[in-house]
């Protein structure tokens, strides 16, 4: 039986940077749930961020790379540097899904951290851009299959395929 690494935030609880869920809900997911598949982690508060707290953007790097392995930057709205902070979380969230032997993970996409579709300009303007979050991208690296909330359709028809 597979598990799945779950942004904590899609699994109800209020741990978002503005204090409040993104619950997800989703007949399959309560399954889940209740058969223990889903490991729920925030890795913005395992690495010791409180909730609320100021939003954070990734900035892109001299070379224009929007990854933090390219030289990008994670800063909050204060003008603070918390690069080093995003990229503990991302290191304490793989270390999870390893402990568990997750293969996949569900995470709420337009996040600093586990955004793996879209995220934010790094302009604080609103505006999304095509680009992956510090942790998302450490677990696709790790060959973990990443997927966002808008594709929990294409997860469940993965694990079907898997587990058949
Ligand atoms: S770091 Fe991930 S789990 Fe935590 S609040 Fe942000 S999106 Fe949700």
């Amino acid at each position: 039986m597979h598990k799945i690494l779950i942004s904590a935030c899609l699994a109800g609880f209020n741990v978002r940077y503005d204090g409040a869920a993104k619950t997800l809900l989703h007949d399959t997911l309560a399954v889940w749930r209740t058969e223990g598949r889903l490991i729920i982690c925030c890795p913005e508060l395992a690495a010791g961020f409180s909730t609320p707290r100021p939003p954070a953007e990734i900035s892109a790097g001299p070379s224009g790379g929007i990854h933090v392995q390219q030289g990008a930057t994670v800063m909050e709205s204060t003008g603070t540097d918390v690069t080093d902070l995003y990229i503990l979380g991302a290191h304490l969230a793989l270390r999870t899904a390893q402990l568990h032997h997750c293969r996949y993970a569900l995470l709420a996409d337009g996040s600093p951290s586990c955004g793996s579709e879209t995220v934010y300009s790094g302009k604080f303007n609103g505006k999304t851009i095509a680009g992956s979050g510090v942790t998302a991208q450490l677990l696709r690296e790790q060959g973990i299959r990443v997927f966002s909330h808008r594709q929990l359709d294409q997860l469940i028809a993965s694990l079907r395929q898997d587990e058949t």
